[in-house]
């Protein structure tokens, strides 16, 4: 999929290209108020603004609705900004084409329904409006590539896909898990496409915004998309985690671009510790494949004398020894543990096969 990177749709773009605004646009005063003092910031290049907003439960607000239009058509002819709303069904996409809204964008709850996708993706053929697509909000990365293919299959090149956490059932302290790996992987299978990182959602708490949107940048991600609020307190929806548009100034400000290439004696040194890693990757795949081949003559071995393949008391003692001696080494323990699972598992299953395999002959 050849895809239009930002600096053929959004004229003057450059590293990293800043998406703000409020979370949900209020009145035409907010409005207002917020772009024209987002217009003096050089890397604000789109307004955002929620006038549909998709909420948990009834009852709360839900959006100014088509009057936000109108705000918004306003703060693209007076700052010059390009202006974005988030869309969730066919007529939102008339409404916002009728208005002038130069770029959509699909929020984390419509993501994650293929139905809507497609509904999403047929209104919009044709249209050639640039359209970001955020991540579903459970980690699933093949629906996330799915939302894109469908706006790709349609015609729609300039797609940019936002990354703005993962749901968790765990507490964390974030409020959508980052799981940074989902977008790296996604970089890694959609190469072109640009990524910008909403860590306003990411954090739900704005004292976090700086740290993560470090990280997008030192991860190659193209921008950021920050929620900003003139009061962020008194916001309707997202108070928490809105910044005002000073902050917002502050924090690009300190945000530290890191070249992605260095000089001749950096590259060399840095593809010598590449060898080093390939190596010991290597040597890692040597002894996992040995260890499993252990496992496979441990499953035959106990099904020659009739004993279970799962020795609990075995197992919890290996996995408190090897949780002692990695945090010895310094590595840190819930990578650890995740890794013993899932080594204990592949063993388990080995074993498994042998069983079926054997009571089948
Ligand atoms: C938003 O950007 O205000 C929003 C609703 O985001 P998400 O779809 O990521 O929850
Ligand atoms: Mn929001």
């Amino acid at each position: 999929m050849d895809f239009q990177p930002f600096h053929n749709w959004i004229p003057g773009s450059s590293r990293p290209l800043v998406v703000a605004g409020p979370c949900s646009a209020e009145s035409e005063v907010q409005v207002m108020q917020t772009a024209r003092a987002l217009a003096q910031i050089p890397a604000v290049k789109v307004f955002r603004a929620g006038i549909w907003k998709p909420r948990t439960r009834p009852g709360q607000f839900e959006g100014v609705g088509t009057a936000g239009l109108v705000w918004l058509r306003q703060v693209k002819e007076e700052t010059g900004l390009l202006t974005t709303v988030e869309v969730a069904k066919p007529s939102h996409v008339t409404e916002a084409l009728n208005h002038g809204i130069d770029i959509l964008w699909i929020g984390a709850r419509t993501v994650v329904n293929p139905f809507s996708m497609q509904e999403l993706a047929e209104a919009l053929a044709g249209t050639d409006i640039p359209v970001m697509v955020k991540n579903p909000v459970n980690p699933d990365l093949k629906l996330w590539m799915g939302a894109i293919e469908r706006l790709f299959k349609t015609g729609i090149t300039r797609i940019a896909a936002v990354h703005r956490g993962f749901y968790q059932a765990e507490k964390t302290q974030y409020r959508n898990a980052p799981l940074w790996e989902i977008p790296i992987e996604l970089m890694r299978q959609m190469p072109g496409l640009p990524v910008l990182c909403d860590p306003s959602h990411i954090s739900g708490n704005r004292t976090l915004i700086p740290r993560i949107s470090q990280q997008a940048m030192d991860l190659e991600m193209d921008g950021l998309m920050v929620e900003t609020h003139p009061d962020p307190d008194k916001a309707w929806t997202d108070a928490v985690q809105q910044v005002t548009p000073e902050t917002l100034g502050n924090i690009l400000g300190n945000l530290i671009l890191r070249e992605k290439k260095g000089s001749h004696e950096f590259e060399r040194n840095l593809e010598q510790l590449r060898h080093e890693i390939d190596l010991i990757d290597y040597e890692m795949i040597r002894l996992l494949a040995k260890r499993m081949n252990i496992a496979e003559e441990m499953g035959q071995y106990k099904y020659s004398h009739n004993i279970t393949i799962l020795q609990l008391e075995r197992w919890k003692e290996l996995f408190a020894d090897r949780i002692k001696k990695g945090s010895k080494a310094g590595l840190d323990t819930r990578f650890l543990a995740a890794l013993l699972r899932l080594v204990h598992e592949q063993s388990i299953q080995i074993q498994t096969n042998v069983m079926n395999r054997r009571e089948e002959e």
